[in-house]
């Protein structure tokens, strides 16, 4: 195995490993570990380039420290990525040379599933590194993040309708929910439960239709999401869905759902706060999964009850969020940012 530093400013270590024998080309980057260790996935992709892969998970590592800070998980940002195409490059030994790269890391850095990665392969992981997270619930691991995920999406949720309707009360409040997979699944149970009527709807028709019939939800069109007139739009499939063609056909007063990225830049928040539209921060409502699994590493071990009860704490940050961005006159999603740094920045004192 050969391994390459590159030292980046801002952070704290980025390496690149290579292992001819498997294959393996996997870079690590752990941005800060000033509140703990590193907790971060890792992911797999066809980059085109060692730059590629190298930019990408500088800036999700990045984004890892600062929703572990807002989140309060006591643990610091790092992610992973391996080059190579999730659909035909997986195998034993590229897993289990990737286990023995992160295992270099002496748990400075934590590793977990993320986007062409699977709970299988981080079992694989697993063979050669304890430092790793989600693993099925079999295994001591927290299992799948879906639920947490989700219950800090509606806790949030609640804190937007506070701010932005001056209720609690989810009674007949329209929630239009894009995309009916594990997370929507969760929280329409919520909302249901709440009382708000919620719209629905995915690309794969017969799980909106299963999420309808569930809970009396009323299904609209794909492309047609956008313009329902509802209190909250909640993006729970893709990134990037708001953006210049978005914007403007919005008839809600508050974004706030489960999927990452959801802005498609940070310019689009400004957007977003000119209209009037109330924004939860992605990655601050969204903490869920990172908190269930952070909790695996607490000295205890892993206590689902904790998780959930750590997990509706995401009620307070998306608040303490809105109130930053008040006081700093922003954009909510910057406000998010300032604050992450903020706690950063009490934890070095
Ligand atoms: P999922 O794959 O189970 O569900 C996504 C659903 O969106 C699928 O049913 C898919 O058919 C649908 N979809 C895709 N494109 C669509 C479109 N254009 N319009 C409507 N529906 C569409 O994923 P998930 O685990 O529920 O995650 C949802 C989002 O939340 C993702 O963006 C994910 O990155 C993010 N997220 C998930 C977790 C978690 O714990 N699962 C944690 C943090 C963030």
């Amino acid at each position: 195995m050969k391994f390459t530093e590159f030292p980046t400013e801002g952070y704290e270590k980025v390496v690149h490993c290579e292992d001819p024998e498997s294959g393996l080309s996997a870079l690590i980057s752990v941005h800060d570990t000033t509140l703990g260790p590193a907790l971060g996935g890792l992911r797999m992709w066809p980059y085109l380039s060692l730059q590629e892969a190298l930019t990408d998970v500088n800036r999700l590592s990045e984004g890892m420290t600062y929703k572990s800070a807002v989140a309060r998980t006591g643990l610091g940002g790092g992610k992973s990525v391996i080059i190579g195409n999730p659909k035909t490059d997986k195998s034993e030994s590229l897993f289990r040379a990737m286990g023995k790269f992160v295992d270099t890391f002496n748990g400075t850095y934590t590793t977990a599933e993320d986007v062409g990665t699977s709970v299988e392969d981080c079992v694989i992981v697993r063979k050669e590194t304890k430092w790793v997270t989600g693993l099925p619930r079999e295994m001591g691991s927290s299992g799948d993040p879906s639920p947490f995920t989700a219950r800090g999406v509606f806790v949030g949720q609640r804190a937007c309708i506070e701010k932005a309707l001056g209720t609690s009360d989810f009674k007949g409040v329209r929630v239009a929910v894009q995309g009916a997979g594990h997370v929507a699944q969760f929280l329409c149970d919520d909302l249901a439960q709440a009382g708000a009527d919620i719209y629905i709807t995915d690309i794969v028709k017969e799980k909106a239709q299963a999420l309808a019939e569930k809970h009396g939800a009323t299904i609209v069109a794909p492309e047609e999401i956008y313009d329902v007139e509802c209190e909250i739009y909640a993006p729970c499939a893709l990134g990037a869905t708001v953006n210049d063609d978005t914007i403007p056909r919005l008839k809600c007063k508050i974004v706030a759902g489960g999927a990452n990225n959801t802005c498609l830049t940070i310019e689009h928040g400004d957007r977003l706060r000119e209209r009037g539209i109330l924004y939860a921060p992605d990655f601050v409502i969204n903490a869920g999964g990172i908190i269930n699994v952070s909790v695996e590493l607490e000295p205890n071990g892993y206590n689902e009850e904790r998780a959930m009860d750590k997990t509706n704490h995401i009620y307070d940050a998306v608040k303490d969020v809105i109130e930053m961005a008040e006081k700093e006159n922003t954009a909510t999603n910057r406000a998010a940012i300032m604050l992450a740094k903020q706690i950063i920045a009490e934890g070095k004192k």
